[in-house]
């Protein structure tokens, strides 16, 4: 078992370098490279205030454009998502000056959690689910876009919620944790029934998603949808695009979009085509985010996950037991 300490980031990384090392795939051999390449991004940060709830908006950005910016929120004392390593001091600045005591982490990715050992150095308590501070235990390897669009995040001991944790506070109000696997393993999300809200990580993302990485679940996302259309909420605060208004008709569209791509995948599966051709002709996999992850994120992967399931990301060989 982990011990937490008041010092958080140091012995984070104690434990990190303790933690057993196995066999890594070439290319995380480059990580500790593309963690001392100076790219030239300017970062950026932008709250906005929406009643209740402030929306506090991350971006690396390059000659001017922001590359997948991500949402965190923050409702009274606690915050949701904790951002891009490289704004820790443009967010602990605004956290600290709005009397945040508490952050809660949707899912691992260093988009979600890369401030979590930056925010612990402050005394903020940072939680998450059991599998999520499981990963954020290890300091595994991310891919060179990964590197360039938000980097990486430091190891962090955060504080795992018990399993049997079905409601936390948020902002002192009442927050229900709902298992949103798919996106990844990991994955929670924060329903606050009396406000009518749901926030929900990377669950959504999209009405129709074209794009998955490869360790993307199609079946689970699905039931993960289905689950959210049995809640009461209006507001819908996702990590990259929130609907402040109708979000559960946009669930309603994925789940149709998600049931209607799977029929299609299946049927062209029938006639004996290959995963790749079968996203060629149902025109998935375009975009610039195809592109800017160098096929790490693709049509084909949708089609794979739909029709045999998803494949384990080999950076989280290590953890992947406990998923
Ligand atoms: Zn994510």
């Amino acid at each position: 078992m982990h011990k937490h300490t008041p010092t958080g980031y140091i012995d984070d990384v104690q434990q990190y370098r303790q933690s057993p090392q196995t066999s890594r795939m070439v290319h995380h051999w480059l990580d500790p490279i593309w963690q001392r390449v100076p790219f030239p991004y300017a970062p950026k940060l932008i709250v906005k205030s929406h009643g209740n709830v402030d929306q506090i908006t991350m971006a690396r950005t390059y000659w001017g454009r922001a590359l997948m910016q991500v949402h965190c929120y923050r409702v009274g004392d606690t915050l949701i998502d904790t951002g891009l390593s490289c704004l820790s001091e443009q967010l602990l600045d605004y956290v600290l000056r709005c009397g945040v005591r508490q952050a809660w982490i949707t899912h691992h990715h260093e988009d979600h959690s890369g401030n979590a050992a930056a925010l612990r150095r402050a005394g903020i308590r940072v939680m998450a689910s059991q599998k999520t501070a499981h990963i954020l235990s290890y300091d595994y390897p991310i891919p060179f876009y990964e590197h360039l669009v938000w980097g990486r995040s430091h190891p962090a001991l955060v504080s795992p919620l018990e399993p049997t944790t079905t409601e936390v506070s948020i902002g002192n109000r009442r927050g229900i944790v709902i298992s949103a696997r798919g996106h990844c393993p990991d994955q929670v999300a924060f329903y606050v029934p009396d406000e009518g809200w749901l926030f929900s990580g990377d669950a959504f993302l999209h009405e129709q998603v074209r794009l998955f990485r490869r360790d993307e679940d199609f079946w689970d996302t699905l039931k993960t949808m289905e689950t959210f259309l049995t809640l009461d909420f209006d507001a819908l605060w996702c990590g990259h695009r929130p609907r402040l208004n109708r979000g559960k008709y946009a669930i309603t569209q994925k789940r149709d979009w998600l049931i209607q791509l799977s029929e299609e995948a299946k049927d062209l599966h029938q006639k004996g085509l290959p995963f790749n051709e079968i996203a060629a002709r149902m025109k998935l996999g375009s975009g610039g985010f195809f592109w800017l992850s160098a096929g790490d994120a693709s049509g084909t992967n949708l089609v794979r996950s739909i029709l045999t399931g998803p494949l384990v990301r080999p950076e989280h060989q290590r953890c992947a037991a406990l998923l």
